[in-house]
């Protein structure tokens, strides 16, 4: 393991001045939360209703079931109304709007850019290579005096491929700012996770969400390990009452199941074997990218085309045809074993028609 060449204390400089002399909003239940009889003092409607009353701005239960799950101490945890607003509470916590930039590696996923742009900062792309393996020369070439963070993403999406665990910490050795690891889909690929580098590099910021693995997207609960004194900074620039009290408990109900999510998460990677080796089999597939997430990208002959003979079979995938390295290319989720062999029968069928002539609803393929 090497060593730590950055201490906390030297990246506090990375935070922006109004943000690192901000007071913390003191809310009325952050301000007073031991047990009381009557509580008069945050004007809630005393009559009881199940919501009533203001969520813990804190959301402890739920961060101490997270902090058990993934063996890191609790202080370590930051939560957010779904990883995009953890995302946006990174960004506006470091950048300067006007001023600074962030880099972030295309093909991948296209909320960075969205956040950046929001805030009024700069976005430099240095594209992944052509094996989606982040560019570290050109980034940190790339890297200037304002480019307070990087955003990785392992598993990538769209490519689904993890990031090689020697790679990050090259980066996390040499790029002047934070390196922010969003690993959105790691409970698909757990031995993959970079958390354990936080002991050694206060310069690294994981994100990770409920979403994904866990089935909990409509609950909107994304979170953020890292250094205890940045999740302090993150708990000033937050909204107070971000994550709903019913969001809190129904996610801390569901992660009580464990036998629940282990069975539909093998179902789901067997399912994308299944549909990694199907797909390979296609004459109108000329590649398919190995995923270790929940999707599985591949590049067609004619994506466009095959996007929409799926919409007439009913089925609905994400076309990334237009991100960069991805021309022709599909990304399909892994739904459920029945789902998929509908979707394997629509792909078949086309399949044939293209094996038989070369195209299929009247086009011709541009080979
Ligand atoms: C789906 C996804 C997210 C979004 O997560 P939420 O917690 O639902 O906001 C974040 N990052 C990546 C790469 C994703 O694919």
């Amino acid at each position: 393991m090497t060593k730590p060449t950055k201490d906390i204390s030297s990246l506090l400089h990375l935070v922006r001045p109004n943000i690192r002399r901000l007071e913390a909003y003191r809310s009325a239940r952050s301000e007073f939360d031991l047990p009381a009889e009557i509580f008069l003092d945050a004007n809630e409607n005393p009559f009881d209703n199940g919501v009533n009353r203001y969520p813990d701005p804190l959301q402890r239960k739920l961060k101490e079931v997270l902090a058990g799950y993934k063996n890191q101490p609790v202080e370590r945890f930051f939560l957010g109304n779904g990883s995009d607003e953890v995302l946006d509470v990174i960004v506006r916590t470091f950048c300067e709007p006007g001023k600074d930039q962030i880099i972030i590696s295309p093909p991948t996923y296209g909320m960075y850019g969205v956040i950046a742009s929001v805030n009024d900062v700069g976005i430099k792309e240095v594209q992944l290579r052509e094996d989606f393996t982040p560019d570290v020369n050109g980034i940190l070439e790339t890297a200037g005096d304002r480019t307070k963070l990087l955003i990785l993403t392992s598993p990538n999406n769209p490519t689904g491929n993890t990031i090689p665990r020697e790679t990050i910490i090259q980066l996390l050795e040499n790029f002047p700012g934070i390196v922010v690891v969003d690993e959105a889909y790691i409970d698909f690929c757990p031995d993959k996770s970079v958390v354990s580098l936080l002991d050694n590099y206060p310069n690294l910021i994981v994100t990770q969400t409920l979403s994904k693995a866990w089935g909990m997207a409509g609950l909107r609960i994304g979170m953020a390990l890292a250094h205890p004194v940045l999740v302090e900074i993150f708990n000033k620039v937050k909204p107070p009452y971000n994550i709903g009290s019913l969001a809190q408990e129904k996610a801390i109900e569901l992660l009580a199941d464990r036998q629940r999510f282990a069975k539909n998460r093998e179902a789901i990677r067997r399912e994308r074997e299944k549909l990694t080796a199907f797909l390979q089999s296609l004459g109108m597939v000329e590649e398919v990218f190995p995923s270790e997430a929940n999707f599985v990208s591949a590049r067609f002959r004619n994506a466009d085309e095959v996007y929409r003979e799926l919409l007439n079979h009913g089925i609905v995938v994400r076309n990334r045809s237009r991100q960069p390295l991805c021309r022709n290319c599909l990304r399909i989720t892994v739904g459920t074993e029945k789902e998929m062999r509908r979707l394997r029968n629509a792909l078949s069928r086309m399949d044939e028609k293209f094996k038989k002539s070369g195209k299929f609803s009247g086009k011709t393929f541009d080979l």
